[in-house]
């Protein structure tokens, strides 16, 4: 089964933070949706990712076990293994401008990924990703290029955000929910609808000699 949306992020909790919305509600839609975390540094944050995985509506995550995220050959071509398993045609991941190094290193790392799983030469049933999408968790986007309206189901993103305990209480006073709420009112009122989550896309140049399939005969 091929198709549907694969957020791929630094840490649990970046992916209900950045794009819970748009998770659930592709998931809630029918469309096949799954998460990638490159790295899980506290026992807890595993089974915190599951929970927000569940309230989102979402497949089982993939989590690595790694503390941090170190952008070796050997990381990119594991990321590119899940790429090439699970065929999305949209990836999510962070921005290049993101405040947190390692948000900044995953970006680097799922491009580079996305650029692989497409090669013949590595992969007899290489994949090419059609769009690759780039989300805000702390940093904002200054001019977003696409808002997705989550409104529908704002109660699901709340959900996953209430499951990262161990994150929300670095910030007793409700930092995170607040943030996360008035992001959404912020891109709603951009986006003409209540609730929103604002994106980036990231073309992909498709000219590698690698691609299984280089041209196209029509723009339309
Ligand atoms: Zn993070």
């Amino acid at each position: 089964m091929s198709g549907g949306i694969l957020a791929i992020f630094a840490h649990p909790d970046d992916e209900t933070f950045g794009c819970g919305g748009t998770l659930a509600l592709h998931a809630e839609a029918g469309h096949r949706v799954g998460a990638l975390s490159l790295t899980c540094s506290d026992a807890e944050r595993g089974p915190e990712l599951r929970r927000a995985a569940e309230a989102l509506g979402i497949e089982e995550p993939i989590i690595f076990p790694e503390g941090s995220i170190d952008p070796t050959s050997e990381l990119i071509r594991r990321v590119s293994d899940v790429i090439v398993d699970r065929r999305p045609s949209v990836v999510i991941t962070h921005l290049p401008f993101d405040y947190h190094r390692e948000h900044r290193a995953a970006h680097e790392l799922v491009k580079e990924a996305v650029e692989w799983a497409g090669h013949a030469t590595i992969y007899e049933d290489a994949w090419v990703v059609e769009r690759l999408l780039l989300m805000e968790v702390n940093t904002l986007i200054p001019s977003p290029h696409v808002f997705v309206d989550v409104s529908d189901v704002w109660p699901r993103k709340e959900a996953a955000i209430g499951a990262y305990a161990s994150q929300l209480a670095k910030f007793q006073w409700g930092y995170y929910q607040d943030f996360m709420e008035k992001k959404a009112e912020l891109r709603g009122t951009q986006g003409g609808c209540g609730y929103a989550e604002a994106f980036l896309v990231e073309p992909l140049a498709k000219n590698s000699p690698f691609f299984p399939e280089k041209a196209t005969r029509s723009l339309l």
